[in-house]
């Protein structure tokens, strides 16, 4: 047993859990627990990958120009105010990293993505949990948590188990309001469900102070690759970039980001999908007794009427091979978040579901 102590916050941090992904003993398992695409990634990222196997003697680009560009190109944003990162989690990080330390707050929301908090600890910096509004960012809140040790603000937009968002008018008031040390980082993992939202790419062009972070593990189905991205202002890049290694993305994540992004027929094929079975799916789970938030995301925030009850519904799904995530760990625990599947999963699911609320399971 070694002696030895760790630094100051991290044994404050609690292991993150993520969705699982096997029920014992059952095969044909469908996951709806971890907001993954359901139709994967598309054929021209399987060819850029077997492509680039080829190359895999080669250390990969440090500067990541290619997938920069395509991303410039695709999103219509500046290549060089991006930073790529080993999923949005490592550019999230990076600005812990680089902005915040022991003596700091980084202030984050109550239903929140939980690395806001792991992040925070690990860099020794003190986390601030914001109360939200019935699952909606609190901005009134969030400006009042705010103190000259500020330097962090994390906002989930959407959110992320809520599946609710606040409008740019809201996220403004934010970056004018949060004081001059501190960053706005607006974590638009689901950015892309929502019709006619950049994510708030304009807004960091017009500001000093806000940066974006974006990743491919939703829309564009590379979970498993692990590709995210960050867009600021060049100063706040810059300054990432120093504590990013030089060879973070290996060669075939980069290629198969590239691919994906430059895919705009198949992440369209995505998109719409996702926006017609998160309507049917909410609406099939309100007309069972399970009312959902309308959602901005590829997933829906079910709402049970107690915590008993989430949780049974939740064990009556996995015997019938169905995985959704319970939420509680977010603040929710009424609540079981589900992931918009392909139409017979999202069919399966809202059966289910409502076997289970007419006592027949
Ligand atoms: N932010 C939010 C809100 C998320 O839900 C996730 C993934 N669960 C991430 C960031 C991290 O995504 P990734 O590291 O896969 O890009």
């Amino acid at each position: 047993m070694s002696k030895i102590e760790p630094q100051p916050g991290i044994m404050e941090i609690a292991l993150y859990v993520g969705g699982k992904s096997r029920i014992e003993g059952v095969n044909n398992v469908i996951k709806l627990s971890s907001n993954e695409n359901p139709f994967g990634p598309s054929d021209a990222v399987k060819d850029a990958v077997t492509r680039a196997a080829h190359e895999l003697h080669r250390y990969p680009s440090t500067d990541h120009a290619e997938l920069r560009a395509a991303i410039a190109e695709v999103h219509g944003v500046q290549a060089d105010r991006i930073i790529c990162g080993v999923g949005s989690d490592e550019v999230l990080h990076f600005l812990a990293q680089a902005y915040a330390g022991p003596g700091d707050e980084v202030i984050y929301t109550q239903h929140g993505f939980s690395m806001y908090k792991i992040m925070a600890l690990s860099v020794g910096a003190t986390p601030v949990e914001v109360p939200e509004h019935e699952r909606v960012v609190d901005v009134d809140a969030v400006l009042a948590a705010c103190t000259e040790r500020t330097r962090l603000v994390y906002i989930t937009n959407p959110g992320n188990p809520t599946s609710t968002m606040i409008g740019l008018s809201e996220l403004e008031r934010l970056a004018e309001g949060i004081p001059p040390q501190a960053i706005l980082v607006l974590d638009g993992a689901y950015a892309e469900f929502v019709d006619g939202y950049d994510g708030g790419a304009r807004m960091v062009e017009m500001r000093d102070n806000v940066v974006m972070t974006r990743t491919f593990s939703k829309l564009y189905g590379l979970g498993g690759m692990r590709v995210g991205w960050g867009y600021g202002p060049r100063e706040i890049i810059d300054v990432l970039n120093r504590v990013r290694q030089p060879f973070n993305l290996s060669t075939v994540a980069l290629a198969a980001a590239e691919a994906a992004v430059r895919d705009k027929a198949y992440a369209e094929y995505c998109r719409a999908e996702n926006a017609r079975l998160r309507v049917w799916l909410a609406e099939a789970l309100g007309e069972h007794g399970v009312p959902c938030d309308t959602s901005m995301a590829n997933f829906v925030l079910a709402r049970f009427g107690s915590q008993d009850e989430a949780e049974a519904c939740d064990t009556y799904l996995q015997t019938q091979g169905i995985l959704v995530r319970r939420v509680a760990g977010y603040g929710l625990p009424t609540a079981l978040r589900i992931t918009v599947g392909d139409e017979s999963a999202c069919r399966r699911v809202a059966h289910c579901v409502g076997l289970f609320k007419a006592g027949e399971r």
